[in-house]
């Protein structure tokens, strides 16, 4: 009882403080028809768009960067539409897709794309099995969604698919997309198999759940506090090359500021006299435009 209790708090938690973010901050961007009601597609800079799903409480973003010779789709959403569709009304380049981590809510229409680039990971090659529904049961529920679900999606057969990943990446690699290059920067800590892509041209640097202004879950099984603390000290030394933050949830095109904010946030959380809220098996610090969720204690 007590643990469905706690499922039911995180996930009215999660609704109130992801709704927050899914407003105005849009607003200044350009918006296509890419026809589907399910997505919001905005330009947001030279040759990228935002694909989000702002009608999920997940507000899950995707990004699609074209080059001269292909596209780089980051991030695939929680398959509720079908993100092929948009990706196919925007672009006729030969797309590649990448994850920011295997999470469900990222990686759930991978199934629909035939070039997949991913880490060599046994937890990678766990996600990429399918994530069953009852996993993730509050997120696939009609108390999910604010409005425009496709006529095609059914909650009882929801699943997340497997796919397969052709193409295994290392630390450091750029993708070259044709007169855009991406680099991939390795940052565990969220998940085993997080990483940022960087447009380091356009300064544009992507986060996924690593960052953005939101609640960072750093307290699931899956994460870890070291890695996380590694991987926000070699984000905060790119400040200086960093434009935008391209966020997987909520908002996009946020400051760079935060990526000093994250790393000061984790080293903040390894001092005994920083507050925090105690929950179960869990603490909850609130930080300058975010928040984190970490193990109790954190390391
Ligand atoms: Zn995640």
């Amino acid at each position: 009882m007590i643990k469905y209790l706690i499922v039911i708090f995180v996930g009215i938690l999660s609704v109130s403080l992801y709704a927050q973010e899914t407003t105005s901050s849009w607003d200044k961007y350009p918006k296509i028809d890419a026809g589907q009601n399910w997505y919001e597609t905005y330009i947001i800079a030279e040759n990228t768009y935002a694909i989000s799903a702002p009608n999920h409480w997940q507000g899950t973003i995707s990004y699609l960067l074209l080059g001269s010779d292909k596209a780089l789709l980051v991030d695939t959403g929680m398959g509720i539409g079908n993100i092929k569709k948009t990706v196919d009304a925007i672009t006729t380049l030969p797309v590649i897709v990448i994850n920011s981590h295997s999470h469900y809510d990222h990686v759930s229409n991978n199934h629909h794309f035939e070039t997949i680039y991913g880490r060599d990971l046994a937890f990678t090659e766990k996600n990429s099995s399918g994530h069953p529904k009852a996993t993730w049961d509050n997120a696939i529920q009609p108390s999910a969604i604010k409005k425009n679900l496709p006529d095609s999606f059914s909650f009882e057969n929801y699943q997340s698919k497997p796919f397969e990943i052709n193409k295994y990446v290392e630390d450091g690699e750029i993708i070259d997309l044709g007169g855009r290059e991406v680099e991939i920067i390795f940052t565990p800590g969220h998940t085993p198999d997080s990483m940022l892509f960087f447009d380091r041209e356009l300064g544009l640097l992507m986060t996924g759940d690593t960052f953005f202004p939101s609640t960072l879950w750093a307290h699931r099984a899956d994460a870890d506090f070291k890695n996380y603390l590694d991987s926000a000290q070699r984000m905060a030394a790119m400040q200086g090359q960093v434009k935008y933050i391209l966020p997987g949830h909520g908002r996009t095109m946020v400051s760079p500021t935060f990526l000093t904010k994250l790393r000061d946030a984790f080293l903040s959380m390894r001092d005994p006299n920083t507050p925090y809220t105690k929950g179960e098996d869990r603490r909850r610090y609130e930080f300058d435009g975010f928040a984190a969720l970490v193990k109790d204690p954190p390391e």
